[in-house]
């Protein structure tokens, strides 16, 4: 279901979920204002980058230092993985404080974090693709999923709901939070796409519209029906339904600027 999500505009601006912030989860959505990056990382940069600009890791640190300290908490309690559109998801504990932060991210690809622990934050990057966390309120099980079209099409977001049951959650009490992400008004894909979702699940088919022979994908209506399949109750899927690409004074977008842009974060911490 579309909520409208709550803007907070402290240090650093940042969204919540309503129903998440009913269940009581710390929990955010960054934009990319507050952060003391410059230029196309301006200037609450989550990533050094992969383009021809890079942010240094100074600042980087510094912008994940803001966001933990609205937790109450440092840098030094984040885990962060480094992410490649893997379906991988990971079971994390305390003693992954500070990965990807001082500590080296794991040594492949992780776009999902699952923890039980408390005060250990987990976060995971996004410019486009979907953010979703996820929160058991009655077992307090979290995660994090980085879901772009790979991973939407590897179903990611329910591999993370695999995930936290075998710790123990129940897919009737787990909610979640679809954040800002880019949206069908932006999201033009190649006809292959189409039909790569249509073989995997013709279900999908509801999420691609065809407007003067273009073809638009609509990825936070994807990963509500793959976590509606998983068993988490359409009730309780919150979707921001806020396009990255449309707001460029709130979002990077890799559609809109390519490479040489920044990195939001999603967070979330049991406490
Ligand atoms: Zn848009």
């Amino acid at each position: 279901m579309k909520e409208s999500f709550v803007r907070h505009e402290a240090r650093i601006t940042y969204y919540t979920s309503p129903l998440l912030d009913r269940h009581g989860i710390k929990h955010m959505f960054t934009t990319r204002r507050g952060g003391v990056s410059a230029g196309v990382f301006e200037s609450l940069n989550f990533a050094v980058g992969a383009g021809d600009i890079t942010d240094s890791k100074e600042n980087v640190i510094k912008n994940h230092a803001l966001a933990a300290e609205v937790f109450g908490l440092t840098e030094n309690d984040i885990c962060r993985s480094y992410q490649n559109h893997s379906t991988n998801v990971e079971v994390v504990g305390n003693e992954h404080k500070s990965t990807g932060i001082y500590k080296d991210p794991f040594p492949y690809g992780v776009d999902g974090l699952v923890t039980k622990e408390k005060n250990l934050i987990l976060s995971i990057r996004t410019a486009d693709c979907v953010p979703v966390l996820l929160f058991d309120y009655q077992n307090r099980v979290c995660a994090a999923v980085h879901s772009g079209w790979r991973g939407t099409l590897g179903r990611i977001a329910a591999n993370a709901v695999e995930k936290m049951c075998s710790l123990g959650a129940d897919q009737n009490r787990i909610v979640a939070a679809i954040g800002p992400c880019i949206g069908a008004c932006c999201y033009e894909v190649g006809r292959e796409l189409w039909e790569a979702f249509a073989q995997a699940d013709k279900g999908f088919a509801a999420c691609f519209t065809e407007k003067d022979g273009k073809v638009f994908f609509d990825l936070t209506m994807a990963n509500e029906m793959i976590l509606e399949k998983s068993g988490v109750k359409a009730e309780n899927i919150s979707s921001a339904r806020l396009c990255t690409c449309c707001d460029k004074e709130n979002f990077f977008s890799h559609r809109r600027d390519g490479a040489n842009r920044g990195t939001m974060s999603a967070l979330i911490m049991i406490q």
